[in-house]
């Protein structure tokens, strides 16, 4: 799938659209989902073009997947959830629904989070 440059994310990343900002560095941005699904609901992404994590796994380099994964880890604990708990959670493709096709990782916390995944 090519990296379509009008995503919502790609627009908040050039300032287009604007975002609740909790952390920034040179490869990654992390602002609240729009739709909060928890009390603690913060999404992590790549400032590169990568549509998803199968994608960002494949593609991006060695300093942007660390950057990314030391991200994931701060973001949680600046947000109070490295005790309580927290769920990261990232969509690829259709049987999971993935919305924005810019690879995104949720962060979900602040509550019991229930059932890892739907019956469904
Ligand atoms: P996905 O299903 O792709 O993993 O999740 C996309 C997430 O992006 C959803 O939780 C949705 O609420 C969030 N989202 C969609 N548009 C915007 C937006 O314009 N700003 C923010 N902050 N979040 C958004």
């Amino acid at each position: 799938m090519a990296y379509d440059r009008n995503n919502i994310f790609a627009r908040i990343l050039r300032g287009e659209i604007p975002c609740k900002k909790v952390y920034e560095d040179a490869h990654v941005l992390a602002f609240h989902d729009i739709r909060p699904q928890t009390p603690v609901h913060v999404l992590v992404i790549p400032k590169g073009e990568y549509v998803s994590l199968d994608d960002f796994a494949a593609q991006a380099s060695d300093a942007e997947i660390v950057a990314f994964t030391r991200a994931v880890g701060k973001i949680a604990r600046d947000a109070g959830v490295a005790d309580s708990g927290y769920r990261i959670l990232a969509n690829h493709g259709r049987d999971a629904n993935q919305e924005v096709p810019h690879f995104h990782v949720h962060i979900f916390g602040g509550r019991s989070l229930g059932r890892m995944i739907g019956r469904e």
